[in-house]
């Protein structure tokens, strides 16, 4: 197949074009280099079935392609705040001009969105129909109400059109490649680790997350784009739930050194707990996480090791 990948170079996006030229499919990246690099995807660039285009899905494009994943848009709150009308921009208009090319090509169209639809969750776990619990005005808004309104595109473009499309709802995902900048709880904690700085705790620590493997996620995307049974949405992620003390305790025995924890002020509407029903997925693709926190930690710092 052909296959399409906004935000193509980016940390999840990197892995899936691998992932998909592996599997022998053609491959075009499309990417603004926002918070993707070059160097994400410098080992595809000599494979003539991979092609890197560098543009901005506000704007539209035209290209025939089988499939598109729509992955553009920054997802660490420090990259998504930092133009917070950008960031709506890209979720909405990025959607309509991915849904407005799938069914221009019949294309079937695959949106990367987020357990941040859920807010600050009121039901634990989450389950794919809950609606969720998220402020409208807050500075997390642009981020979350750009992908409930990218979520509410495609169900339209489905029920008015009849384009194809698969919705996922990621629960927090780490591994290689994320930016050692990149602001998520992961990559600081094991970037400030590895450079014997002490690690930022936001508030109490108490909050909780529930951290997949980029590997396995990859793979959950993969199912869920090529079965047939079911659009979504669908959570994807790992159900072990992790306090942020838990976890930087983690990253802390791992890495070894002399870091210790220090506390920072809790960001505005950070959402207290977070853990994925995944029943959907079980049921539908057969699909559950393998790596386990510990292991992914141990890759995720060896990775950080060599490229800091
Ligand atoms: P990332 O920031 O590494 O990747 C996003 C990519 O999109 C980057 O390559 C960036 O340059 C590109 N991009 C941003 N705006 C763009 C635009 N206007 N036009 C073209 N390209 C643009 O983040 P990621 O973790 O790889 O996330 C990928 C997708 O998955 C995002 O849509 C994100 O919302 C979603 N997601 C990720 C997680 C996670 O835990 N990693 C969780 C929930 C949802
Ligand atoms: N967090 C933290 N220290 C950091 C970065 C994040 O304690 O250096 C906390 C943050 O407040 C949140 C959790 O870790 O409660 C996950 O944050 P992240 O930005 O990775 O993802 P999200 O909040 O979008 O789930």
């Amino acid at each position: 197949m052909k296959i399409l990948v906004t935000g193509g170079a980016g940390f999840l996006g990197s892995h899936l074009c691998e992932r998909l030229i592996d599997a022998g499919h053609d491959v075009v990246c499309l990417d603004n280099f926002f918070t993707g690099r070059k160097t994400n995807v410098g080992h595809l660039l000599g494979n003539p079935r991979f092609e890197l285009v560098r543009h901005d899905v506000i704007d539209p494009f035209k290209i025939e392609v089988d499939q598109i994943y729509n992955l553009a848009c920054p997802a660490s709150p420090p990259h998504y705040q930092y133009n917070p009308i950008k960031t709506t921009k890209t979720s909405v208009m990025g959607a309509i001009n991915c849904l407005g090319l799938a069914k221009r090509v019949k294309a079937r169209v695959f949106q990367a969105s987020t357990s941040e639809v859920y807010g600050d969750p009121e039901i634990h776990p989450q389950t794919e129909d809950y609606w969720g619990h998220v402020n409208p005005i807050g500075l997390r808004s642009c981020y979350d109400e750009g992908k409930r309104c990218a979520e509410t595109l495609f169900f339209d473009y489905h029920r008015e059109n009849g384009v194809d499309i698969r919705v996922i709802r990621i629960f927090n995902t780490y591994g290689p490649r994320m930016l050692a900048n990149d602001g998520r709880v992961v990559s600081n904690f094991v970037v400030q680790a590895l450079r014997g700085e002490d690690l930022t705790v936001y508030g109490e620590g108490t909050q909780t997350r529930s951290f997949c493997y980029v590997d396995d996620l990859v793979e959950g995307f993969i199912r869920f784009m090529n079965q047939t049974a079911v659009v979504g949405p669908m959570n994807l992620g790992n159900p072990g739930e992790f306090t942020m003390i838990e976890l930087a305790e983690l990253v802390i025995k791992k890495v070894g050194g002399a870091s210790k924890i220090t506390n920072k002020p809790l960001p505005a509407d950070d959402p207290k707990q977070r853990r994925p029903d995944i029943s959907l997925a079980r049921q539908h693709l057969g699909w559950e996480p393998k790596i386990p926190l510990e292991e992914g930690i141990e890759r995720t710092i060896a990775y950080f090791r060599k490229s800091l």
